[in-house]
């Protein structure tokens, strides 16, 4: 059986929290992008990394 994801679930802490590269004062956040986890600008909800 495979193991939980854990590089998946390490780039989403890694990358929560962070500034948004696509809008300015935007944090990242963890949260479902389309079905998937993703981290997504809290402000222009750009998704920076998606979870697939
Ligand atoms: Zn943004």
């Amino acid at each position: 059986m495979s193991q939980p994801d854990v590089s998946h679930h390490q780039l989403l802490v890694t990358l929560e929290g962070r500034d948004c590269d696509f809008c300015e004062g935007g944090t990242l956040e963890r949260r479902s992008y389309k079905g998937n986890l993703a981290a997504v600008c809290g402000s222009c909800h750009t998704p920076a990394a998606q979870i697939w």
